[in-house]
């Protein structure tokens, strides 16, 4: 069969600009893509103005056509490097296609590989997304930690690099259905002759058959590894935060995407401080004195020692707040607050002397009362 020209296929001129060859190209492959056209040749067509497609919209191939025709591009480029260049995913993004894994489906329509929707979804299926729990303390989450930490999941056999096939060997294309994965089976009914498409018994809708396996992952093109992976984890994350690792995940099955890792940060219970968002609570006991004559204090903040003045006649329940010395904000610039919440110490045992003492202000404070 010879191969038709390329705009003629398109139906543009030779002097199409590449607007139009766009415009045009889509026009056609809403006409004849195989999933909104079941007629028997619609796949053929679609891939021939694919194919068109990918080379005039592409400025070198486009040259190299006008000037050799096709003996040009196929001396030059293979079949998949004809496709390669072109954007298919921008062309059918908003077009209403479910292409499941983006280009690479796209690309096994127009080499044959197609399977129908469900099993080539199930083949190529996306990793399944990993969780991965660590504590920390809440210093940790005040400066931001950075760690390693183990995590055992699947991976891509380095060995067969995921084709489950004995290093030397090649999967081949299944005999029994050609590569498609599906067998037909057509038989006479009430009805009429009715022919039923089945998954694929000798290659189980894989397409290739493997004869000697790969001695790592038997076959499986997965193998079980523990993973050192750098975490790090940002100054100010909240209690119960997840972050995403992509792709740091199990690996996908048949070349599909690898699956996230999820990273739960769980906070620690501090002795001290209570968080609320991105302030701080604690309780500071100061003496029976120093709640009545006011005070000079050190207190423990998460930066160090801040030294503080307690005013004269603080009461049980009087807060204070330290500005900036709270948690750092998650996003952007700054920190929360420090609140102090103070309590007085009563003294439970007295001296002989302290209870005098004590006697003696109690009279002093009855009199002092009493003049006011
Ligand atoms: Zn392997
Ligand atoms: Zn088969």
């Amino acid at each position: 069969m010879t191969k038709r020209d390329y705009y003629d296929i398109l139906g543009v001129t030779k002097d199409a600009s590449k607007d139009e060859i766009k415009k045009t190209y889509r026009k056609l492959a809403l006409k004849y893509h195989p999933d909104k056209n079941p007629e028997k040749d619609a796949a053929e067509k679609f891939k021939e103005i694919s194919e068109a497609y990918a080379v005039l919209n592409d400025d070198e191939k486009r040259a190299m056509y006008d000037r050799h025709g096709h003996a040009g591009i196929d001396q030059r480029y293979s079949t998949e490097d004809i496709f390669r260049g072109a954007d298919f995913n921008d062309i059918f993004r908003n077009m209403g296609f479910d292409f499941g894994g983006g280009v690479e489906d796209i690309f096994d329509q127009f080499f044959g590989r197609r399977r129908s929707g469900f099993e080539q979804r199930s083949h190529r299926a996306r990793g399944a997304d990993l969780r991965y729990d660590i504590e920390i303390n809440l210093e940790d989450a005040y400066r931001g930690v950075e760690t390693e930490i183990n995590v055992p999941r699947s991976e891509t056999c380095e060995t067969c690099k995921g084709n489950g096939a004995k290093p030397g060997t090649k999967p081949k294309t299944c005999s029994h259905c050609g590569g498609t994965g599906q067998q037909h089976t057509t038989q006479r009914t009430a009805f009429g002759m009715v022919t039923q498409v089945s998954t694929c018994q000798k290659c189980r809708g894989q397409g290739k058959t493997i004869e000697a396996y790969c001695p790592d992952c038997r076959g499986r093109g997965i193998t079980q590894k523990t993973r050192r992976i750098e975490l790090k984890i940002p100054k100010g994350i909240d209690d119960e935060s997840q972050l995403r690792l992509s792709g740091e995940g199990e690996a996908g099955g048949n070349g599909g995407p690898n699956g996230d890792l999820y990273i739960v940060v769980h906070i620690r219970r501090h002795p001290k401080y209570q968080r609320k968002g991105v302030d701080l609570y604690t309780r500071k006991e100061i003496s029976f004195p120093d709640a009545i004559l006011g005070s000079k204090i050190n207190v423990e903040t998460l930066q160090g020692t801040e030294k503080l003045t307690i005013p004269q006649g603080t009461e049980t329940g009087n807060i204070i707040k330290l500005n900036g010395q709270g948690m750092p904000h998650l996003q952007g610039r700054g920190y929360g607050d420090l609140y102090i919440e103070f309590f007085v110490k009563t003294p439970k045992k007295l001296s002989r002397t302290a209870r005098i003492l004590v006697e003696d202000l109690a009279r002093e404070l009855e009199k002092q009362d009493e003049k006011v």
